[in-house]
């Protein structure tokens, strides 16, 4: 998987390869698509979400440019491998899941491996986690209709998120970076994740 997947598509930081390496991603998935675990796809995790491709994550991973001391806030456990990739490379991980019958048995998974510098939260992270911030990095995992306002107050000045924005035919990877003079914006290639439900995001009915 790192050498055909990510190395040879722009996979270049070396902490990210080994730790891409390093993490068992069948672990995170259903014993009915372990097989598959190291292909680079998209796999059902159930409640119609998904776990992202290991590109994507790798990218993702990368475009937050971690050293190690950050505290960062994550939005969409999901299965929880972003969050183990992300505690493997941070100092703390803030993680928030919508839907308890995921974000539970994620947190059940991560505490059984070992993980103990991540806290986990059931609710809505469209408007971030205010009693935890300032984050220094802050990943979205589920498609924005928009950058999220909360940044600006829950993001540290010279720090960075990665989202996805857009509607359900059409998102960018977005990197927001924070400084002294406000919110800047550049989008890093199209990408396709489910979408953000929340009062930030979508509503459920919408063409998110
Ligand atoms: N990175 C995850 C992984 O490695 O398994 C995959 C995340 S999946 C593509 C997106 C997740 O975001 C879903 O589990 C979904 O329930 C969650 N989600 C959607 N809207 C949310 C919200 N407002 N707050 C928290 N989680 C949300």
């Amino acid at each position: 998987m790192v050498e055909e997947q990510l190395r040879t598509r722009g996979i270049h930081d070396p902490r990210v390869l080994r730790i891409m390496a390093a993490v068992p991603r069948h672990l995170f998935v259903d014993p009915t698509f372990a097989n598959r675990a190291y292909s680079d796809h998209a796999l059902p995790i159930g409640q119609e979400q998904t776990i992202s491709q290991p590109f994507m994550v790798a990218l993702m991973t990368q475009a937050l440019g971690l050293e190690g001391d950050e505290k960062v806030l994550e939005i969409g456990t999901g299965s929880g491998y972003q969050t183990a990739i992300l505690t493997e490379l941070a100092d703390r991980v803030f993680t928030i899941e919508r839907i308890p019958e995921i974000g539970i048995p994620a947190q059940e998974r991560l505490t059984a491996m070992g993980y103990t510098n991540v806290v986990f939260r059931i609710g809505d992270g469209s408007l971030g986690w205010r009693e935890m911030a300032p984050f220094d990095r802050v990943i979205v995992t589920a498609g924005a209709p928009r950058v999220p306002s909360f940044l600006e107050e829950q993001l540290r000045i010279g720090g960075c998120c990665i989202v996805p924005v857009g509607d359900a035919s059409n998102q960018s990877l977005v990197r927001v970076t924070r400084s002294e003079e406000g919110l800047k914006e550049q989008v890093l290639c199209s990408c396709t994740f489910v979408p953000l439900i929340g009062r930030e995001g979508w509503s459920s009915g919408e063409p998110g």
